[in-house]
């Protein structure tokens, strides 16, 4: 799997300017880059479990997901994990403070996955 290295920095910002909410997407493309996220609002009292998946687009080939971590824990919590096997197989956590390097793909199981930066 491979990401578009301009979306991926799109997405740290976004990450950034959320803080200190949590930010949460899903990921879509074409021959296995992600070049989309789909951006789904949620109950800021919860996480991301929270959303309502009523909200995802019909006929949307869902990669993964990307979210943040405003406690800057570069890890899924057991809820993450409950979540990251619902969609998709690639699973972006951006951590604070939201460096360039400030992220992980995880496998839905929670295992850190190597993405291409492309
Ligand atoms: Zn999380």
């Amino acid at each position: 799997m491979k990401i578009r290295s301009d979306l991926l920095e799109g997405l740290v910002e976004i990450a950034r300017e959320t803080h200190p909410y949590e930010f949460f997407a899903l990921l879509t493309g074409k021959k296995g880059v992600i070049e989309e996220f789909i951006y789904i609002p949620f109950d800021q009292g919860s996480n991301f479990a929270g959303i309502n998946t009523s909200l995802i687009p019909v006929g949307i080939r869902i990669y993964g997901t990307v979210h943040s971590h405003p406690s800057n824990s570069p890890f899924p919590s057991p809820q993450d994990l409950s979540t990251f096997s619902s969609f998709g197989r690639v699973h972006i956590i951006v951590h604070y403070p939201y460096c360039k390097n400030c992220w992980n793909a995880f496998d839905s199981q929670g295992n850190v996955i190597e993405i291409e930066v492309v």
